[in-house]
């Protein structure tokens, strides 16, 4: 059994803005309706958990992590053909994780099978569909 560090979904979102979206602190604090010094606080204790991950070899985990995996949007560049997944209730990214690319676009795994590049195999089928609508309703509520 690996040992774990479990990362607020707090913490896990102030690392997605401040270290993949590059925000300023002070957006990124706006953004998420907490003081300055609070998500400095956040991202303090974010940055230690994620450190220590790394260098003691342990498994990262985010709370409520379950929750949040079953609810991913997917997005893709057009420019590097880079996909990736957010969970829902957080901002739409504005750029490419990859290249930095602002063309980029929410896959559409609703309307069928996406054609063309990038399509994740073993995920394209009506099942998961099914399934992936039944998630994001109840992701919605909440
Ligand atoms: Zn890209």
């Amino acid at each position: 059994m690996l040992e774990e560090v479990v990362l607020t979904i707090d913490e896990f979102e102030a690392v997605r803005l401040a270290d993949l979206e590059n925000l300023y602190q002070e957006e990124a604090a706006e953004k998420m309706k907490v003081s300055r010094p609070t998500f400095g606080r956040i991202i303090d204790s974010a940055h230690k958990k994620v450190a220590e991950a790394l260098v003691t070899g342990k498994a990262l985990k985010i709370e409520g992590g379950e929750f949040e995996m079953a609810a991913m949007r997917k997005f893709k560049c057009y420019e590097c053909n880079h996909s990736w997944e957010l969970p829902y209730g957080i901002g739409r990214p504005e750029n490419c994780p990859s290249c930095k690319s602002g063309n980029i676009h929410r896959a559409q795994e609703d309307k069928g099978c996406a054609s063309g590049v990038g399509r994740v195999q073993g995920s394209c089928c009506r099942g998961t569909q099914q399934k992936q609508k039944r998630k994001r309703n109840m992701t919605e509520a909440f």
